[in-house]
């Protein structure tokens, strides 16, 4: 219990970070220095900066203009919180190598063979380091780094832990940039490309060889191709390039099976939004939508929904 309240006091204090990420990228404004009310430009206190609970000590008012402040602030913070929560129950246990075979968590990694990482065998204690968790631990056979004890696999656990939450961090600040601005900033693109990547190198583990990679890159290429199409179909109006290279970073993220899936999901969830602003009237057949936030939400399903949606595709399809 106590490390969901960890998980979701750090989603919430990054969460304070992603919004300033959300409202200065968009803008090319310089992402350091203080946050300010947006409309009296007073520079906020540290105290305001307390994520949630200075929004509910100040009533969600500015503390000098009264005015009343964006849902965005706070609401941006519970939710990273949220997904801090939802990243550590579904994605780290298994992608920091233990693997849920047969219904028995069996720890699997083998070390890291990657030479990009300089790293040959050597096994990785899963003991979970400074957040207290004892998975089960595999014994060290040394590495080619010559590091033996303890600091090394808390490094790795480390980073295994880290890269999953920057990666969700990411999305929310690509998300809400796209939903608010219609824009998905390219530093965004890079960092998930380079936090996908290394996603992958953990995952791989000592499965990692040259043709696992290029397998990766083409599986971005593939993912990415519908929409590519798509963008150029349109010549830019269906699709932004942003959404193109979106679809890329899925590919790498993901692999080809799930990045696929998750476009699946994407185009579905954009079809009924779509359907409903038709039937709502709300906006024209031809009106331009945000498309990234719907291929988020397809990288969220499959992130949850894996198991039982390969369970199904097995049983029906037999792939
Ligand atoms: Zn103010």
């Amino acid at each position: 219990m106590m490390i969901y309240l960890y998980f979701f006091f750090l989603g919430t204090a990054i969460g304070s970070f992603l919004n300033v990420l959300i409202d200065r990228l968009p803008k090319d404004k310089s992402i350091m220095g203080r946050s300010h009310c947006d409309y009296c430009k007073r520079k906020l206190s540290a105290i305001d900066l307390i994520p949630i609970f200075s929004f509910l000590f100040l009533n969600g008012k500015c503390r000098k203009c009264k005015k009343k402040l964006s849902w965005q602030y706070p609401g941006i913070e519970v939710l990273t919180g949220v997904v801090f929560i939802l990243v550590y129950f579904f994605v780290i246990p298994v992608k920091t190598g233990i693997y849920l075979i047969n219904n028995a968590w069996i720890p699997a990694f083998a070390g890291m063979t990657g030479g990009g990482l300089g790293m040959t065998g050597g096994g990785l204690g899963m003991t979970g380091g400074w957040l207290g968790m004892t998975r089960g631990g595999l014994g060290m056979t040394g590495g080619l780094l010559g590091i033996t004890g303890g600091g090394f696999e808390v490094v790795l656990e480390l980073v295994g832990i880290i890269i999953p939450l920057g990666i969700a961090s990411i999305l929310i600040v690509i998300f809400f940039t796209d939903v608010k601005y219609k824009i998905i900033p390219d530093q965004m693109q890079i960092s998930l490309f380079i936090f996908s990547f290394f996603f992958f190198l953990i995952e791989e583990g000592s499965q990692l060889s040259f043709q696992t990679i290029v397998a990766r890159i083409v599986a971005g290429i593939v993912v990415m191709l519908p929409i590519l199409i798509i963008y150029l179909f349109t010549r830019g109006k269906g699709m932004g390039f942003g959404d193109v290279k979106l679809a890329f970073n899925m590919g790498i993220l993901l692999g080809l099976k799930s990045g696929l899936l998750a476009l699946y999901f994407g185009f579905i969830f954009g079809a009924l939004y779509g359907i409903i602003l038709i039937i709502l009237k709300l906006k024209k057949m031809k009106s331009k939508v945000a498309f990234g936030p719907f291929l988020i939400l397809g990288i969220l399903i499959i992130t949850l929904l894996r198991v039982p949606i390969y369970d199904m595709l097995l049983r029906i399809y037999g792939i």
